[in-house]
């Protein structure tokens, strides 16, 4: 999920009055910078959703084919290091930076994979209520072609890529992605990098609960090595998603004592629940502020686990 759109979800938190016009990006100005991870795999990052690959011998693995205007500079990366075909694709959730250039991919010879949840609410499309936007369904040629409930594993390349769905987390779509011996998880939108916290996106089925989870899932298949790849932005170690983790336990911790103390929401944010980890996970300059994310985590909290209604 790029900034822009966390912008618009936060304002629309913090306010729920008027809709929230977006800012027009020009993806024409972006770059891709291609980081080398070893064994094969690459990241492309374009400070949105950001991709990764895996080179094989006969084909190229991407996770994520970003938005439909980066489709061509997604391709000209991948390019850059490998002169094989883009034969499969990864989604790891329904936000449109993550499966918006799918149809190009597809046309081009790719087969597309991801949680059945995504191919659902692509197929249908989608009202993304903390903003008042809806996203028109995906034609047929957008949509993953093979789906998957609890988990999947992909041979691919010399690696095995092992896809694990994680209910209600940043989405209700996610597939946590491990490549087990380039040691790399894309965590999908469950972790936010060093500095940052993990945006929730409720109106798509997220949860703080279920971002908690998602990250002790990936704790459980890391080792002190391992290299976790957030929306965007540099990949994470172990220490920071544990360090992540943590403050989110500890926030959640505090919140749910605010709401059985019968506080509103206003006086949850009053009281500052966040007030000691923000100086580690507020992004400065970003948009999810200690305020706006103890009105998430109140939101979320409130409502139980459960998935907003599609
Ligand atoms: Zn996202």
């Amino acid at each position: 999920m790029k900034r822009t759109f966390i912008a618009l979800v936060a304002a629309a938190i913090l306010s729920s009055s008027a809709a929230v016009v977006a800012q027009p990006v020009d993806y024409s100005k972006l770059d891709i910078e291609i980081t080398d991870l070893g064994n094969g795999v690459h990241l492309l990052g374009w400070q949105g959703g950001d991709s990764l690959i895996l080179i094989g011998d006969d084909g190229v693995l991407l996770v994520d084919t970003s938005v439909a205007q980066m489709g061509d500079k997604i391709r000209a990366a991948v390019a850059k290091v490998s002169n094989k075909p883009i034969e499969l694709v990864i989604n790891t959730h329904a936000h449109a930076d993550h499966f918006g250039a799918n149809e190009a991919m597809a046309k081009g010879g790719a087969v597309i994979v991801a949680h059945a949840n995504l191919r659902e609410r692509m197929a249908k499309g989608q009202t993304i209520a903390a903003f008042n936007q809806t996203i028109p369904p995906s034609p047929p040629a957008a949509l993953p072609t093979i789906t998957y409930a609890d988990s999947m594993a992909l041979h691919f390349g010399g690696d095995t890529v092992q896809l694990f769905h994680v209910p209600n987390a940043h989405t209700d779509s996610d597939t946590l992605v491990h490549f087990k011996r380039a040691n790399v998880i894309h965590a999908s939108g469950t972790f936010g990098g060093d500095g940052s916290y993990p945006f929730f996106d409720t109106s798509s089925g997220g949860s703080l609960a279920g971002t908690i989870a998602a990250q002790e899932k990936m704790l459980s298949l890391a080792d002190a090595n391992t290299r976790i790849v957030p929306d965007e932005g540099e990949p994470g170690s172990t220490a920071v998603l544990r360090a992540c983790h943590d403050a989110l336990v500890e926030i959640r911790t505090r919140v749910q004592k605010l709401i059985d103390e019968g506080k509103s929401e206003d006086e949850a944010v009053a009281a500052k629940p966040t007030k000691d980890f923000d100086a580690r996970w507020v992004r400065p300059g970003g948009f999810l502020s200690g305020d706006t994310y103890t009105r998430m985590a109140y939101q979320s909290l409130k409502s139980g686990s459960a998935p907003a209604a599609r």
